[in-house]
């Protein structure tokens, strides 16, 4: 695993998804170090004298491919003060600083069939992983499941398309509590995201390995779920984000 670095960034865009949800779309001013589908960064928002200490940082997994981390790209929700500087200061053509890679939720190169479970936010990454599918012709099955609280949540439906059209294994079930649309062509099942039909599956459910990325209480609950279901707890992944 490559030593983390330390490297400036010059922020490229930013994205405004809602009134708490942006993208970030970095690019790094020094060579940036390999990383896998999964990992995070330390974003700051002061500068770092390589003379002195990191400054105060928060972790955002890193939403985009390894394959293309000439850009790199981050997707937060404001949560707390430091989130908060970051959505109303942070604007193009700005340096920051990042550290990576970071983290060890790591995804198969190849698996016979992938359950990829998200809860807002969470999807960040599953995005990297699934843009690497798709940059390396990956033959996994992949299933997404993908729960928000109401559609403006609902962030990348036209790259969903994109894994839909370019990954022959690929599927995806949308959960909106509310139960409004979610955009054109896109099924959306109303309420919080359930498994009871990804378990009712006799075929695949021995060999899939699930990966579960989201708010704590989500992630407890659906692990859970799959351990009552006869899920093995190795065939379980976690991405805790708190
Ligand atoms: C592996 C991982 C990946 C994540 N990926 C994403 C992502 O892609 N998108 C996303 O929106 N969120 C992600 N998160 C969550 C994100 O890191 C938190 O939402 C963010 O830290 C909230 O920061 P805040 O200061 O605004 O909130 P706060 O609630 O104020 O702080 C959050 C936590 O930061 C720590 N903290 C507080 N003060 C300091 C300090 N001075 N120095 C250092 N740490 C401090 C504390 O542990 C605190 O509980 C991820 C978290 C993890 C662990």
């Amino acid at each position: 695993m490559p030593t983390p670095a330390k490297l400036p960034v010059k922020v490229e865009s930013v994205i405004r998804h809602t009134d708490s949800v942006k993208t970030f779309i970095l690019q790094p001013l020094k060579p940036c170090p390999r990383f896998k589908p999964g990992q995070f960064l330390h974003f700051a928002l002061e500068t770092y004298d390589p003379g002195g200490f990191w400054p105060e940082s928060r972790v955002f997994s890193i939403a985009n491919s390894p394959t293309r981390r000439g850009s790199l790209r981050i997707t937060f929700a404001v949560k707390g003060k430091f989130t908060r500087r970051m959505y109303e200061e942070v604007k193009a053509g700005d340096t920051r600083w990042v550290k990576l890679p970071y983290g060890s939720f790591f995804f198969p190169d190849e698996a016979p069939e992938v359950v990829l479970v998200a809860g807002g936010t969470g999807i960040t990454p599953f995005l990297s992983y699934l843009e690497h599918a798709l940059d390396t012709g990956s033959k996994s099955r992949i299933s997404l499941i993908y729960g928000v609280r109401s559609p403006e949540y609902f962030l990348f439906g036209p790259f969903l398309e994109e894994c839909r059209r370019g990954l022959a294994g690929f599927r995806s079930r949308v959960f909106v509590e509310d139960g409004r649309p979610a955009g054109e062509g896109i099924e959306v099942t109303k309420g919080i995201i359930s498994l009871d039909e990804m378990l009712k599956r006799p075929a695949g459910k021995a060999e899939a390995l699930y990966f579960l990325s989201g708010p704590l209480a989500m992630i407890r609950g659906l692990r859970k779920i799959l351990l009552e279901a006869g899920i093995a707890a190795e065939a379980i992944r976690v991405d805790e984000w708190e």
